[in-house]
């Protein structure tokens, strides 16, 4: 088993343990790769996104462990993206002039299409139900709506590798009294989804992050046999916060996908994406 990760936070924005801690771990583990992807700084000041100040410190400190453990792991330098309009995304000059290993994107955020306000779709449940309340006078297909108009965005502006969490919507929404009532909706949406993501030629994380603490992948189990027959290259990812998370969920969702016909996985050696052969 080819052990790896490449969705990590750390103290450079929400993670829980400093850089170095993470790597000790992924050694102790046996990890052969693992990767960073700090939370980008958007446009405005979020308490979970790396500080505009703070990038260059991130990218020395990540070059410093990589040279430090080298004979040990392979260590990786990303950055966690999202996609907000045409003005903040992964392919924006600020994020092609970093030294970044890889880019992961992701959908935190999703706008109202006529109001155009945004709401945060991956805080707390709290927030969320408030939010689509308010903003969304209570209709959650409108927000599901929204989230895949967002999601369809980001993966055709492109510029990054990886599609982070691609179905979040799940972990809040299905929350929301009335989200599975939308369950053809939101299928035919994934779908079209995971097309585009084909024809973008991106890989596709599944994102193990809450599997042992509420059973849930993302995207979706009930997508797998789907994303397995149209061969959308995939890569597990932990989406980790804490050092003793590196691997959380990963060998019971490679168990599961193998079971389902996976053969192979994406990873990152020697700084080149391949496919590796389970
Ligand atoms: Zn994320
Ligand atoms: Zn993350």
């Amino acid at each position: 088993m080819y052990l790896s990760n490449y969705h990590s936070h750390c103290t450079f924005c929400d993670g829980r343990s400093y850089p170095e801690d993470f790597v000790k771990y992924a050694i102790s583990k046996g990890i052969q790769s693992y990767g960073f992807s700090s939370h980008a700084p958007l446009p405005f000041d979020t308490f979970w996104t790396m500080k505009h100040d703070d990038v260059d410190e991130y990218f020395q400190e990540i070059a410093r462990l990589k040279e430090k453990y080298s004979d040990q792991i392979e260590i990786y330098c990303g950055l966690e993206t999202d996609y907000l309009n045409e003005d903040h995304h992964a392919a924006i000059d600020y994020f092609d002039e970093l030294p970044t290993d890889y880019l992961i994107s992701s959908i935190h955020y999703i706008i109202h299409p006529e109001n155009g306000k945004m709401m945060c779709v991956d805080g707390p449940y709290s927030e969320f139900e408030e939010a689509a309340n308010k903003l969304f006078d209570g209709k959650i297909d409108d927000v599901i709506r929204a989230f895949f108009i967002q999601s369809k965005k980001m993966v055709e502006k492109s510029g990054f590798q990886i599609v982070g969490h691609v179905d979040k919507i799940y972990m809040n929404g299905g929350k929301y009294p009335g989200f599975y009532d939308h369950q053809e909706l939101i299928d035919e949406l994934m779908e079209d989804l995971l097309q585009a993501i084909l024809r973008k030629k991106l890989i596709l994380e599944i994102n193990t992050k809450s599997v042992l603490s509420q059973q849930m992948t993302f995207p979706n189990q009930r997508y797998f046999t789907r994303i397995l027959e149209l061969n959308i290259p995939i890569t597990i990812n932990c989406d980790s916060h804490y050092p003793h998370h590196v691997l959380q969920g990963k060998a019971e969702a490679l168990e599961l996908l193998k079971s389902l016909g996976l053969t192979h996985t994406m990873e990152l050696k020697k700084g080149t994406w391949e496919e590796h052969k389970l």
